[in-house]
């Protein structure tokens, strides 16, 4: 396949765009080459400017679960945007979209809509701190809650592919204030809070890392976190960016039977456009102002066009009562595609997977926290990243990231994929 066109208009960027890239994890800096410029997509595929066709594994990060250019959401936006793209006032819709999330995600009451997941994530945990009056929050190596300051403290994603996991620019005072846990490692939450001993106002998890490569939680560690936060006063936030809609209908709480005090949601909420989500108690969700003391806001929070693509999305998911069944079953046959041509072709793996999140680290040895994740980042992956390019399938250009799989992919692209990865190792 030829990416000159891309090449070219990726010249064009760097000039104007620090990067080329709006975002980095869009470089393709860790794996070498430049980025593919898309001009269109549709269902499970992607057309790049040279007019090549590729099978999306990202699928925009994670919100096109039901495929690119979803015909339902495309009309419903297309709808909303004849009768004016923005308010900054309320909208019947804003209602409807929260009362739908309300009934499908358990153990939440109220939900504010903001623009991004970083937004969603910075504004949860001021909310924890502003509810308990605590100043600390505990996060996990390796997972990622967007770019605000407080979560820049060994986060995964782009910041560690780049090599910028604690960014400069963050200050000292912002930092001391992030503990940083391992995940998977109860006794190592636990021993971090006797020694912050009412000073924790929340520890935040990703319920299944994906910004580390997929690494699940092990069995009990959730139900653990709970546990740990009850004894000490904390709350427990699910940032569930990635796994929300996603995993199940009601997310992470809904499959592993566990609460937690505050959600995060992003991507499938919005589907394909910019939303973010924060969700809780009423009890806590009240303490937000206009009601209460902790502040928050946004000019296009409740955007009238990402509250119809997200309204309709969350919509579709909710009739579509075999949709989670049937992405389970794609996505365990893809795996076990996967595994076939990788022990045939004896090439060292390991691959985890929850649901529609999967990854594959080339390294035999089991990846459950952030260090044992660093086992994928090497040339092999690079090799595998390359490979699939040519055969033109689209993977996430680092091995620090999860594999997003949509409904739209067929078994002739699993196959085909599958097939993809046994030509680059035979
Ligand atoms: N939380 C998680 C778990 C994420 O994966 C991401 C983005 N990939 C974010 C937060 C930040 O979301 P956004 O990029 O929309 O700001």
């Amino acid at each position: 396949m030829l990416y000159q066109r891309s090449s070219q208009l990726f010249a064009e960027a760097e000039k104007v765009i620090p990067g080329g890239v709006n975002s980095p994890v869009r470089a393709f800096k860790s794996v070498g080459g430049t980025p593919i410029f898309v001009k269109k997509a549709k269902g499970a595929y992607l057309y790049d400017e040279d007019g090549n066709r590729l099978i999306d594994y990202i699928n925009s990060w994670g919100p096109m679960i039901l495929g690119h250019a979803y015909e339902p959401v495309v009309n419903a936006v297309i709808e909303k945007a004849k009768l004016g793209t923005s308010f900054g006032m309320p909208t019947e819709i804003e209602t409807k979209i929260a009362e739908l999330a309300v009934s499908m995600v358990p153990n939440i009451d109220k939900i504010r809509f903001v623009n991004s997941g970083t937004e969603a994530c910075m504004s949860a945990i001021r909310l924890a701190r502003g509810f308990t009056s605590r100043e600390k929050i505990i996060k996990f190596k390796g997972c990622y809650h967007g770019h605000s300051d407080s979560f820049l403290i060994s986060a995964g994603s782009g910041a560690v592919t780049f090599g910028s996991p604690n960014s400069p620019g963050v200050t000292q005072g912002t930092a001391k204030d992030t503990l940083l846990a391992i995940y998977n490692d109860l006794a190592n939450v636990r021993a971090i809070l006797e020694a912050n001993k009412e000073e924790v106002a929340a520890i935040i998890v990703e319920p299944v890392a994906g910004n580390m490569g997929c690494v699940p939680p092990k069995k009990g560690f959730l139900e653990g976190l709970r546990a740990l936060c009850d004894e000490f006063g904390a709350l427990l936030i699910f940032d569930e960016v990635m796994t929300g809609f996603r995993l199940a209908r009601g997310g992470a709480q809904e499959l592993f039977k566990v609460n937690a005090d505050l959600v995060t949601f992003g991507k499938v909420i919005g589907g394909g456009l910019p939303v973010g989500a924060f969700a809780g108690r009423a009890e806590i969700m009240n303490y937000l102002a206009p009601v209460g003391p902790v502040y928050q806001a946004g000019t296009l929070s409740g955007n009238p066009l990402a509250m119809a693509a997200g309204l309709t999305m969350l919509q579709e998911i909710e009739k579509d009562l075999e949709l989670f069944s049937r992405l389970e079953e794609k996505t365990a046959y893809l795996e076990k595609g996967l595994r076939r041509v990788l022990e045939a072709n004896h090439v060292d793996h390991t691959i985890n997977r929850v649901g529609s999140m999967i990854s594959v680290f080339f390294d035999k040895r089991e990846v459950v926290d952030f260090d044992t994740a660093g086992y994928g980042h090497n040339d092999t992956f690079n090799k595998f990243f390359h490979g699939l390019l040519a055969e033109g399938v689209y993977i996430a250009p680092s091995s620090y990231e999860t594999w997003f799989i949509t409904d739209a992919l067929t078994y002739e692209d699993l196959d085909y994929t599958i097939n993809a990865v046994n030509k680059i190792f035979a």
